[in-house]
């Protein structure tokens, strides 16, 4: 038998269902809030993520999926969407007409990373982005909509972290400091800080080596040395935050692993996947879109793990196989058809039935609607059909009566909606 490749997974029901309906929370959500969908290619040419993830990153350096395509052409399956919303965002010219743009898109992601819990080589990210705003509003806007996203959800066990990374006018400056400081550790660090630590030393921060944690723990903050600038626009977040009592950290050792940061940087952890603590990411790169040849614009965006969200999620209750609303068991050819029409103008309705083909008896038609876990059934005799009637059975309380065929659809729809279908014969006065 042919299995799937390593790292890479089938997402069978009923989780199948359970990330529908992040999905929809998520695009209800992001929507409300002036968010559009944009919809990108998977492949893209490898040089715009080396040049905007930067060269001497895990992923530029150790994970993309990378190949010639039979012209030779070098191509990369996307390791994350930002720098192709970005492309596209200068290819279309979409700040000529309306600089500010809110985006967003949902889909795979491509990292050939070694897989465990909470890591695979196919993901899926929800990602959002927010062009020509350089107001810390924006930054707040993306904290408080990702935080109300795992409230809708009903996520708990999350905490938001924030910190700031600078601009090229303080930040320069610290990476100094930050290298001097790591000049005396060398000997603690591991082989790819090492490497790293010259040309981009911030990321030693971040590096997940318990050895390399413990070195950095004395290292100077960025936060204690940003220009007034951005301490101002770090200030103006946090009140935001703080004014709508969003239960923060300050981290000041979040430093996320991509070249294009700049000041404001935030991740919801969570406790509840080991050492993948990284629910979602996100942070400003107001120099991106300059950076790959765009106008001078800034921008700030996120992506959530939705792999890791659905985990979370699942730990704190395993989602339920949808059930259909109504399960109708036909006794006879004619009641057969009857079934099958009653299904199909329910459908017509926005109402879920089902029924069964296969002529079983009773009792094993009851066990399959046992099974589908419907809370009605409708059992349709000959003889009952003849006198045009059928048995409504209320699955949760046991009860079972006859109802009139003809007014089977409005009352099964009153019993779903979760109201008490009137008596009949009885009228409102
Ligand atoms: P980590 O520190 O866990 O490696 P990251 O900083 O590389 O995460 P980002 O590039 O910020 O991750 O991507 C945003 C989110 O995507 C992460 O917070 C995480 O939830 C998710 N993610 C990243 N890599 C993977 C992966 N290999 N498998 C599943 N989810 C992932
Ligand atoms: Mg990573």
């Amino acid at each position: 038998m042919i299995q799937l490749i390593r790292g890479f997974k089938d997402i069978l029901q009923p989780e199948a269902s359970l990330w529908q309906h992040i999905e929809n929370e998520a695009r209800r959500l992001f929507e409300s809030h002036g968010y559009r969908e944009i919809r990108l290619p998977i492949l893209e040419k490898t040089e715009l993520f080396a040049r905007s993830i930067g060269e001497t990153t895990d992923i530029v350096e150790k994970e993309m999926y990378t190949f010639a395509d039979r012209s030779g052409d070098h191509l990369t399956l996307r390791p994350e969407a930002t720098a192709s919303v970005v492309r596209a965002y200068i290819q279309h010219k979409l700040s000529g007409t309306e600089p500010i743009r809110k985006l967003y898109t949902i889909g795979p992601m491509f990292r050939r990373e070694r897989p465990q819990k909470g890591r695979y080589r196919q993901f899926y990210q929800i990602d959002a982005e927010v062009f020509g705003i350089s107001s810390p509003y924006a930054d707040a806007q993306m904290i408080l909509m990702l935080a109300k996203l795992m409230e809708r959800l009903g996520v708990t066990g999350i905490s938001a972290h924030i910190n700031s990374l600078g601009c090229p006018e303080c930040r320069p400056l610290y990476r100094e400091n930050l290298k001097a400081f790591i000049h005396q550790h060398t000997e603690e660090l591991c082989e790819d800080c090492l490497r790293r630590k010259d040309k981009n030393p911030l990321r030693v921060l971040d590096c997940k080596n318990e050895s390399c944690r413990k070195a950095m723990t004395e290292a100077p903050e960025l936060l204690d040395q940003l220009c007034t600038a951005c301490a101002d626009h770090f200030a103006l977040v946090r009140r935001e935050l703080d004014r709508r009592n969003l239960d923060y950290k300050i981290n000041k050792r979040l430093v996320r692993g991509l070249d294009y940061y700049t000041r404001t940087a935030f991740e919801l952890q969570t406790d509840m996947l080991g050492a993948q603590s990284a629910v979602a990411g996100g942070g400003r790169y107001d120099g991106l879109v300059k950076t790959l040849g765009g106008p001078d614009i800034p921008a700030i965006g996120f992506a959530i793990g939705f792999d890791r969200l659905v985990e979370v999620i699942t730990q704190a209750k395993p989602p339920e196989t949808p059930a259909p609303s109504v399960f109708f068991i036909p006794l006879g050819e004619s009641a057969m058809e009857k079934a099958f029409d009653f299904c199909l103008q329910l459908a017509e309705k926005s109402i879920e039935a089902d029924t069964d083909y296969s002529g079983r008896s009773l009792k094993a038609l009851m066990k399959r609607a046992d099974r589908l876990a419907a809370p009605f059934v409708v059992i349709m005799g000959d003889s009952e059909l003849q006198a045009g009637e059928v048995s409504l059975k209320n699955m949760a309380t046991g009860e079972q009566r006859p109802v009139p065929l003809d007014s089977l659809v409005e009352i099964l729809s009153l019993e779903i909606s979760g109201q008490e279908a009137p008596e009949s014969g009885t009228q409102d006065p």
